[in-house]
């Protein structure tokens, strides 16, 4: 299966530059209104993001519709050639509708009913909140479908939870009996049943799970979360139907988050079930820069991880839909973006393949809970201040950037990243309860490509492999029949593989598999794993690898050698003397496996030699020092090379040619140094 692209693409004239815009809660402000398109020309902004909460403002009263307002908001827009991303309102809801319609409240895992209040949280399967949303997006696509400042279809916001009540028991169970192919003893089977005699004899009898019910099933909470992500995908579904049928050639997005504060994927749904339904993938982007426990480099290659695994989703540009301009209001310490901080962060996320650089919000809020969330405009209505002059500043860059839009990144060397593996992880009773961090080990064996500048796709398992030279399978616990043939053919065409401890375990339902680790596998990487030691956190054992001695912790995989040679060995405990580290010939290709937790001196080294043996290098031959981070987007005939320094001191580079100066104009050569959190775009001609 080929990645998702999309023919519907984004048209946009420029980098898009500005963000959520709410102007429904000014209209009794119009002097705001007025000020609001002045200052978003003063800030170089130049789209936004309306309508994502004003659903009480478009209809205050069922069937009663309001849309003058935003009528003016579109024409004022479009009047200084500006572009409008329209949202559907279904983030939340008027409190008419609650009240009249409770089917659309959400029951959580307690099976307690919530109250009408805050937002994302209505019932997926609700009847009624089907029917409001494609009535309500219906109007919208009638009214501004045709506007010339409609850009793009910004599908509700940041979908995520799950509801249990009477509506989405019916709708799992039918659900189940589709995928289970009407087999209750299909279902037993794959979850297990008879273990602590949870065999069900009736469909009635299944429920989804709850902390007062039912929460040890590992393949029943699996399937509830595909569920879940399944329902969430209908409801969008259901969502784009006046909206396809309306308006056929307007792209749509949705906005996905990431989890703080370590910023990785977010965890509540499965992304890549939505891939092929939206034409655009955007996310939510609030790393907590500054934060006193990493450095701002380490907080760099996380936020880079994101992007390419979220990029790669539709192997094509994304956009950043949210960002700060300073700070948050939602961290346990919300600390503002120190000078630099933001153009520097928003060229990383240019730099890795986004179109945009969004912002929520334009204009803060004079009440609730946002009301001191950053924003372009701040409460002193001025554009003298630092952020807005940052913002402006930036924007007056990216205008430099113009030709950067739809540029492609180019990888040798791909991730595998699974969401039903991370949950099915979670759920795992066993190793370490807290040492698991699948997304921590990600990170651990993605840094060293974050620091040697090599591009790296994350991709899916249902992704086409054969195009990377090298492959990253990281602690792929949950690993079908499926995945193991795509990796073995890999492998056998050439593909050089790296997995680690904690891959093939269980198969597709979190059932183990049956006897001896898959023979696939086995085949594959000429070893079998025996037994898997979890540590306690103090205990340390060690690796020889390459006459160098490597700290392991946490998890040491014993391995019985079928065929592979092995590369480093335990050096204590019961397994001393034993392979840690394996490489095996198979095919045209080789398989390394790598049985240990160690640290990160010995993924550098590993990575390494990996590379210059496969002749993996960056796209340019710029040197550089620590904490800068050099990536590049290339179209037919330029490379734009971004350099950023995430480093707190000033950094010395090494430039390997002539380059075009994009941001400050003439040409750059020889030796130069960046500042800390400066950034420079070069172009040469390929
Ligand atoms: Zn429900």
């Amino acid at each position: 299966m080929k990645m998702k692209q999309s023919k519907r693409e984004l048209k946009a004239p420029f980098l898009l530059h500005g963000g959520d815009y709410n102007p429904d809660q000014w209209l009794k402000y119009p002097e705001v209104l007025k000020e609001d398109i002045d200052l978003m020309q003063s800030a170089h902004t130049n789209t936004f993001s309306v309508g994502i909460f004003a659903w009480s403002a478009l209809e205050p009263e069922e069937g009663l519709y309001n849309f003058e307002w935003l009528d003016k908001i579109f024409d004022d827009i479009h009047s200084f050639g500006g572009k409008v991303i329209l949202a559907t309102p279904s983030g939340a809801r008027p409190a008419w509708m609650s009240k009249k319609y409770p089917d659309v409240l959400r029951v959580n895992a307690e099976r307690v009913k919530q109250l009408h209040g805050g937002r994302h949280n209505h019932c997926f399967t609700s009847p009624t909140y089907l029917e409001k949303t494609e009535k309500i997006n219906r109007k919208l696509a009638e009214r501004y479908g045709k506007h010339p400042a409609l850009l793009l279809w910004h599908i509700s916001n940041e979908y995520s939870g799950d509801c249990h009540c009477d509506n989405c028991q019916a709708a799992f169970r039918e659900w189940l009996k589709e995928k289970y192919d009407e087999n209750l003893e299909a279902l037993n089977d794959a979850w297990w049943g008879p273990f602590w005699s949870h065999t069900f004899t009736d469909w009635e009898q299944v429920e989804s799970p709850s902390p007062n019910g039912e929460d040890g099933v590992h393949g029943l909470r699996l399937d509830w979360r595909r569920f879940s992500t399944d329902q969430t995908v209908r409801f969008m579904e259901n969502e784009l139907v006046p909206i396809r049928e309306i308006t056929p050639d307007i792209p749509v997005t949705t906005n996905f988050m990431a989890d703080t504060p370590d910023l990785i994927p977010f965890r509540g749904l499965d992304y890549n079930r939505f891939a092929d339904k939206i034409d655009v993938i955007s996310w939510d982007a609030y790393p907590t820069w500054h934060n006193d426990w990493e450095t701002t480099a380490e907080l760099a290659m996380k936020v880079g991880f994101i992007d390419d695994l979220y990029r790669t989703l539709k192997d094509q540009p994304f956009l950043l839909m949210e960002n700060t301009p300073s700070a948050v209001n939602w961290h346990p310490v919300n600390k503002a973006k120190r000078p630099g901080m933001h153009i520097l962060a928003s060229m990383q996320m240019l730099a890795h393949g986004s179109d945009s650089i969004l912002y929520f919000q334009w204009r803060k809020s004079r009440g609730s809970t946002e009301k001191f969330h950053g924003a372009v405009v701040d409460h002193d209505r001025s554009p003298d201040n630092r952020v807005f002059q940052e913002v402006a500043e930036l924007g007056k860059r990216m205008e430099k950037l113009a030709a950067l839009q739809g540029t492609h990144r180019a990888a040798e060397v791909a991730f595998l990243y699974d969401w039903e593996n991370d949950w099915a992880l979670e759920d795992a009773q066993g190793y370490g309860l807290d040492s698991k961090q699948y997304i921590k080990t990600m990170h651990a064996h993605y840094r060293p490509f974050w620091k040697q500048d090599i591009p790296v796709d994350v991709i899916m398992k249902d992704h086409d492999f054969s195009k990377y030279k090298l492959l990253v399978v990281p602690m792929l616990y949950m690993m079908n029949n499926q995945t193991a043939e795509k990796l073995e053919v890999f492998v056998k065409n050439g593909g050089k593989l790296v997995m680690t401890y904690i891959s093939g375990v269980v198969n597709e339902h979190d059932l183990v598999h049956n006897g001896e680790w898959q023979d696939k596998l086995t085949g594959i990487f000429g070893i079998r794993p025996l037994e898997t030691d979890t540590l306690y956190p103090r205990d340390r054992n060690h690796v020889l690898y390459r006459s160098k001695h490597y700290e392991v912790k946490d998890y040491a995989t014993v391995l019985e050698l079928t065929g592979a040679k092995t590369l480093g060995d335990y050096e204590e405990d019961f397994y001393k003397g034993t392979s840690a580290v394996t490489e095996h010939a198979y095919g045209e290709g080789i398989a390394y496996y790598i049985g240990a937790r160690l640290e990160d001196a010995f993924q550098d080294d590993f990575y390494a030699e990996l590379l210059k043996t496969e002749l993996i290098n960056s796209p340019v031959g710029i040197t550089k020092q620590e904490g800068v981070s050099i990536q590049v987007r290339y179209n037919e005939d330029s490379l734009f090379v971004f350099i950023m320094n995430f480093s707190e001191e000033t950094r010395d580079i090494q430039l390997d040619q002539l380059y075009d100066d994009v941001l400050d104009g003439g040409n750059v050569e020889g030796d130069i140094q960046l500042d800390s959190y400066e950034v420079k775009v070069l172009r040469v001609s390929k």
